[in-house]
């Protein structure tokens, strides 16, 4: 994996350069806001109407199967209309193993296979919504350059190849990586990247990114991806957090003078290990 190919779709302006703002990195720690909050009612009843709905044997490929969870996401409170079209393209059903893909449009989190999980739709649509709030993204309409950290089955890279100009994704574990590229093989909508790897590293022969989105958690934030991260841009990341006792989504935005980060609702995700394998 080198640079971009010439022509690659992702205009870079001066106030990319790598490095050109201050180095403090001082942090400003917003009020919690509850953006996670636990299922209400009403999601609940959608939930099971689509359970009664959809008996197995009913055609996954249908659009109509992910027309109803975009209904649901939306009904959660995810309005940003980018991520829920995107929900409505990518076949979910395609990334799990066939014994769960009649599961595949339920709001949940399901095992890929080495003790990962792909996460639940609504946690992953929340992520998406949170990137298309950075600076750069409402100015552009659009993710630009991403890097995803932890590739897993490929789903959310596939979404994310739909949102944004180019996407490059990291996984440490070989069969993941593998499954991925399988999955993603004739994917012909998005520019997607694989590469084999530690993602705590990021990947500086395309830095800076305009968005970062991780899908596994550690204890601490690795310095490279606030780093590697443009200026107006914005990283999503779950980390554990000593005063919520568990994991939080953490929100880091880059602006001229630094970073500015929040932490929001409870979340759980697989953590985040070092190397690869
Ligand atoms: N976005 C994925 C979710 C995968 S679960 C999907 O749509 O399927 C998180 C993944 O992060 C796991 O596959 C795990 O192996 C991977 N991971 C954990 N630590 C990592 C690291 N340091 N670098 C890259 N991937 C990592």
């Amino acid at each position: 994996m080198s640079r971009p190919p010439r022509g690659a779709r992702f205009p870079l302006g001066l106030d990319h350069l790598h490095g050109s703002t201050a180095p403090g990195r001082p942090t400003e720690r917003a009020e919690p806001r509850d953006l996670l909050r636990p299922q209400r009612p009403l999601a609940q009843a959608a939930r099971d109407a689509l359970r009664q709905a959809a008996p197995a044997g009913l055609g996954l490929d249908s659009a109509a199967v992910r027309s109803r969870m975009v209904e649901r996401l939306r009904a959660d409170g995810i309005a940003c209309e980018p991520v829920l079209q995107a929900f409505g393209r990518v076949e979910r059903h395609r990334f799990v193993d066939t014994a769960l893909a009649t599961q595949a449009y339920e709001d949940t989190s399901l095992p890929i296979g080495h003790g990962q999980t792909i996460s639940k739709p609504s946690v992953v649509a929340r992520m998406l919504s949170l990137l298309f709030e950075s600076e750069r993204a409402r100015a552009a309409g659009t993710l630009g350059r991403v890097l995803e950290i932890g590739t897993g089955c490929g789903y959310q890279a596939a979404l994310l190849s739909l949102l944004a100009g180019g996407v490059l994704s990291i996984e440490r574990l070989r069969p993941l990586h593998d499954k991925a590229r399988h999955n993603l093989h004739g994917w012909r909508q998005g520019d997607v990247r694989l590469v084999h790897g530690d993602g705590r590293l990021g990947h500086a022969p395309w830095a800076p990114f305009d968005h970062i989105v991780a899908a596994a958690g550690g204890d601490a934030l690795p310095p490279a991806w606030p780093d590697q991260l443009a200026v107006g841009g914005r990283l999503v990341a779950p980390m554990q957090d000593a005063r919520a006792g568990g994991q939080v989504l953490l929100v880091v935005d880059r602006t001229a003078d630094g970073w500015r980060e929040q932490r929001l609702g409870a979340v759980h995700f697989v953590p985040l290990k070092s190397g690869r394998e």
